[in-house]
């Protein structure tokens, strides 16, 4: 019998099919030169922005700038706190700290890997400014209560929405639940450019005003720096590709919450498997498909010996990278994290996927832990 081969994404896939309308703007770029700023950088943040239901939309060259940001547009001074979960991706922190804060972790729910809502309260301290809640693998985290934790205490909240396009919370998307939003277009994300980019949005129309200002040199008029800001804008080539694949990203959304629920049908009854759930107020964005398993690195080895890929995000969480080791965190600070870290694997999730491919991944995954 031969092989089916199925990769975890399949991206020369996808633009493929977008090829001839991604060339046709880009051709239009290169005979004019615009590519820092101008109208296809101005009509994808207004079709995002538009997309996402918030008020203001602002482009930036990658979703850890679009934090990054945020993060300096809200004020973050030296020593300030800000609470997040140590289960994703280095982005998260790296905008912290580069910020001129310090990341203070807290532990996961088991179910959704999506921070705790329990563990917040007992972290906050006199320095504490912010949560960000990181919508991890696409399904947004608790923010009714977050955010009215964050109430109480004066805070503010930042959503981490880079995996997270067009998912929603009790019927609102991500992107406009908290003071603002970070998106990521990495080229592996539910929307992604062709390299990097990244979005901020929010309904806060001075804060808005302030991360314009920041990505482009603290100018609000060219060679005028009212501050000194960064050079982090989403230059025209990429809002062009992210244009053309927009209209697109509803239904490989929907495609892939398809694949998320075949994957359900079929591996509902291995008793090995901790399935993922999606939360009854949640519309996932399955931007990742990730199951738990006890003998993971096994289960992981004998998928790709019949040729499919698989990953893990993320395989040492933050709190004991070598990064981190300055933060004074040890094995056993954050207990649910640890076990899910060791447990964790992603399944091959892309809107491309076929049913064959799934069957084969669940068949496969089913003969390996000896299952009927
Ligand atoms: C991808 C990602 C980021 C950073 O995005 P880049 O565009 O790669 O800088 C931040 N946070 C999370 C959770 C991500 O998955």
């Amino acid at each position: 019998m031969s092989q089916l081969h199925v990769p975890f994404l399949d991206l020369p896939g996808q633009n493929h099919a977008l090829k001839k309308d991604i060339l046709k703007e880009w051709e239009g770029l290169l005979d004019c030169a615009g590519f820092i700023g101008g109208a296809a950088v101005e009509n994808f943040e207004e079709e995002f922005g538009k997309t996402i239901g918030a008020a203001h939309c602002i482009s930036v060259n990658s979703g850890t700038d679009a934090l990054r940001f945020i993060l300096i547009g809200l004020g973050l001074e030296p020593g300030d706190e800000v609470i997040t979960v140590p289960n994703t991706f280095i982005a998260t922190t790296e905008a912290i700290s580069q910020a001129g804060g310090r990341p203070v972790f807290v532990d996961i729910d088991p179910e959704t890997c999506n921070i705790d809502p329990e563990c917040i309260e007992q972290a906050i301290t006199p320095r504490t400014r912010g949560i960000i809640p990181v919508h991890l693998y696409g399904q947004p985290a608790e923010m009714d209560t977050i955010n009215a934790i964050a109430a109480r205490h004066d805070l503010w909240v930042v959503e981490d929405a880079c995996q997270a396009h067009l998912a929603e919370y009790k019927g609102e998307k991500t992107g406009t639940l908290a003071a603002a939003a970070a998106f990521s277009f990495y080229p592996g994300k539910n929307l992604g450019a062709c390299g990097d980019a990244g979005a901020v949005t929010t309904n806060d129309t001075a804060l808005a005003d302030r991360i314009r200002m920041i990505k482009d040199h603290g100018q609000r008029t060219k060679y005028y720096h009212e501050i000194e800001g960064y050079n982090g804008r989403c230059d025209a080539v990429q809002a062009a590709a992210l244009s053309t694949k927009l209209p697109y990203l509803a239904s490989w959304n929907e495609a892939r919450r398809g694949h998320a629920g075949k994957y359900h049908e079929l591996l509902k009854d291995v008793p090995e498997l901790q399935l993922p759930i999606c939360r009854p107020e949640n519309l996932h964005a399955y931007h990742l498909f990730v199951i738990q398993v006890p003998d993971r690195d096994e289960l992981m080895a004998r998928l790709l010996k019949k040729g499919i890929s698989t990953g893990l995000h993320y395989p040492v969480p933050l709190h004991l990278q070598e990064a981190y080791l300055n933060l004074g965190y040890k094995t056993g600070s954050f207990p649910i994290t640890e076990k899910a870290a060791s447990r964790i694997l992603s399944l091959p999730l892309f809107p491309e996927l076929t049913t064959t491919q799934i069957v084969h991944v669940c068949n496969s995954i089913k003969e390996t832990l000896n299952c009927p």
